[in-house]
């Protein structure tokens, strides 16, 4: 288990003021400028020898993201950082507590980061519904100003850095982020086609990168600790501190910071108190947010808790958003609701999302009532494949494999609702 030594993110409870004082008396802001010292490129080689990955989902390494951006920007075409704070992820709430609690870590990142990147500024997308935190952090910002810490000669570093707070409209596709540069712009929040990529050509044209809250919030303490220190934890190609955020039926759903691959098992126990009902009530678990597919409760116990650990179980770390059923979930119903979202959120740019995510939640709607043929199970299976992969952004093959997890694993329980409905003997249907 992390030892408390090892937290980055000490306020992440909201035990003490969230504001610049007490962030400093924390450990934030603390001789900013000397970490700039070391200049941009050894900064982005320390984040690099990190071991790093993007915490919003994909797990691109960050450093070597940063490395994408132009070493000469020029004042007519500027760089820009853009950071993801429209968590929309159902079972995500990580960034929300770095947020409202801790948003100074955040702001120094985004100099930090905004610095190694030759970036002009930093602009902040916040999801429209989190209206308390986008105050917090609209506070946090006016605050740094005021000391001195972003502007002109930021943190004394003499690197002029502004950060701007923009607050979004509550559409989850603006968190795929060439669509939040779209919606940064002022136009409708739809995804682009890439090529060019954002580091090309991005928010108003211009090279950007994008990065997710908690990649941008743990940088500062990257720095001082040190590379060496953050890759201590986990194992290869897995490393770091990482906000598990655990909802569904355990005993004490919450956020907490861990080491990357902890077990399951041991995430729950020490954590959460344990399942619902004890460890033999556990149906199944979507451990990375709603897009990755589900995983039945035997295959899951020991599965490490990191992005490899998580892909050799068919499913995905993503956000560490941990969904968990017990046995009294409606398995059908409950990928049903999420197909429902999909289809809700689907921008309707794209052919096979646009009709796809519609068709599957109808489908899928009709195997919660059992109102469908056995035949019907391959055709969905198949219509999730044609989805999958021929979209503009990922939004397609989210809301295909949380039902490709559903068939892959619940067959059967899909089978019984249709046989029970048609009055079917089940004991012949069986044979
Ligand atoms: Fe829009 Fe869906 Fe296409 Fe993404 S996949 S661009 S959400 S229609």
């Amino acid at each position: 288990m992390l030892a408390d030594k090892d937290r980055i993110f000490t306020n992440l409870y909201g035990y003490q003021d969230f504001g610049l004082k007490a962030a400093q008396a924390r450990g934030d802001w603390d001789k900013t400028a000397n970490l700039m010292k070391a200049g941009q490129d050894a900064i982005i080689e320390e984040v690099k020898a990190s071991g790093l990955r993007g915490r919003g989902g994909a797990g691109f390494p960050t450093g070597m993201k940063w490395s994408f951006m132009p070493k000469a920007p020029t004042p007519e075409r500027p760089n820009f950082l853009v950071i993801n704070a429209d968590e929309s992820e159902p079972g995500s709430c990580k960034d929300r507590e770095i947020i409202r609690h801790d948003p100074h870590k955040l702001i120094e990142g985004a100099l930090i980061a905004g610095f190694a990147m030759r970036a002009r500024a930093a602009y902040i997308y916040i999801r429209g519904e989190y209206i308390f935190e986008a105050k917090v952090l609209e506070k946090a910002v006016a605050e740094a100003y005021s000391a001195g810490l972003l502007g002109k000669n930021a943190a004394k570093s003499g690197y002029d850095f502004d950060v701007f707070v923009h607050r979004g409209a509550g559409a989850y596709i603006c968190g795929e982020e060439t669509a939040m540069i779209e919606s940064l712009e002022g136009k409708k929040g739809q995804p682009r086609l890439k090529p060019p990529f954002p580091a090309g050509a991005g928010l108003y044209g211009c090279p950007t990168t994008v990065n997710n809250v908690e990649s941008i919030a743990v940088v500062p303490t990257i720095l001082r600790r040190g590379a060496a220190w953050f890759k201590s934890f986990g194992r290869e190609n897995n490393h770091g501190t990482k906000l598990f955020q655990i909802s569904g039926h355990v005993e004490k759903p919450c956020v907490v910071e861990e080491e990357m691959g902890i077990p399951f098992r041991e995430l729950i126990e020490k954590h959460c108190g344990g399942i619902r009902g004890g460890w033999d009530n556990l149906l199944a678990v979507i451990p990375g947010g709603s897009s990755v597919p589900l995983v039945p409760a035997a295959m899951m116990m020991d599965v490490p808790m990191d992005f490899d650990g998580c892909k050799a179980v068919g499913s995905g770390l993503g956000t560490a958003a941990v969904i968990v059923m017990d046995k009294s979930t409606d398995i059908v119903r409950a990928i049903s609701r999420l197909s429902y979202f999909y289809k809700h959120e689907s921008c309707g740019q794209c052919t096979p999302c646009r009709e796809g995510t519609g068709w599957m939640w109808r489908v899928m709607e009709k195997m919660r009532t059992g109102n469908a043929e056995i035949g019907d199970i391959d055709t969905l299976y198949d219509v999730t494949k044609q989805v999958e992969g021929h979209t503009i952004c990922a939004l397609g093959d989210a809301a295909a494999w949380p039902i490709q997890g559903l068939i892959k694993h619940f067959r059967p329980e899909m089978e019984r609702r249709i046989h029970e409905a048609k009055g079917d003997d089940m004991l012949e249907a069986a044979e």
